[in-house]
């Protein structure tokens, strides 16, 4: 994947995210305060007007600077974070093997900013479980992203705004892990 693709990738999340709003939303009103599908919006739409694509390190970390000023919430600075994270392990040309080290990157910047472990019903329980998948060469289609996604659902809270919910905070997606799914498919493609 060269510059040019990534970038339209990227740029492209905004659809997806206008697409999903009211999903987001919906998710992040069960167990949140429901800004969580405008957040993701306003972030991305935001894209843009900021991207430099000069090189691929530019382009990933203008990503994660305009995510972090604009997406807000708690989420925005654990992607802004995640994205000038894998800005500094990226290649010029991102083949599998540079894939794999960014989604280890990703995965390590969010336990690093979030302070989380798996099962928190998070958005790393979705960053993390791709992670493992690819370092084992696993398939990872947008179902398989999906049905991590899904498993946030059976879980309790215990990070964020949705473990003030306690035991309430079953049976609802959590959001982030939610958003993260099509943020992750964005990064992957059909690499995986
Ligand atoms: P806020 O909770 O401030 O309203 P958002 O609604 O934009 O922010 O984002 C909420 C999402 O952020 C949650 O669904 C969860 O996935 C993620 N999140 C919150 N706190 C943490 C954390 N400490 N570590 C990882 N992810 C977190
Ligand atoms: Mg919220």
């Amino acid at each position: 994947m060269n510059v040019s693709e990534l970038k339209t990738r990227l740029l492209n999340l905004v659809d997806v995210f206008e697409e999903k709003e009211d999903l987001l939303t919906d998710l992040d009103r069960a167990i949140g305060d429901g800004d969580h599908g405008v957040n993701m919006v306003r972030g991305f739409k935001a894209l843009p007007d900021n991207i430099d694509d000069r090189s691929m390190q530019s382009l990933l970390k203008s990503t994660g600077m305009t995510l972090m000023s604009n997406i807000g919430g708690a989420s925005g600075p654990l992607y802004g974070f995640s994205f000038v994270k894998m800005s500094q392990v990226v290649n010029d040309e991102i083949d599998k093997d540079n894939l794999k080290v960014m989604l280890n990157s990703f995965s390590e910047a969010i336990a690093q900013r979030g302070k989380v472990e798996l099962n928190e019903k998070t958005m790393y329980d979705v960053i993390e479980r791709a992670n493992t998948a690819a370092q084992q060469d696993e398939a990872l289609t947008f179902e398989v992203l999906q049905s991590y996604a899904d498993l946030t659902k059976d879980i309790e809270a215990t990070k964020g705004r949705a473990s003030y919910f306690k035991e309430d905070s079953k049976g609802h997606v959590d959001p982030g892990a939610q958003s993260s799914v099509y943020i992750l498919n964005a990064l992957i493609g059909d690499e995986f």
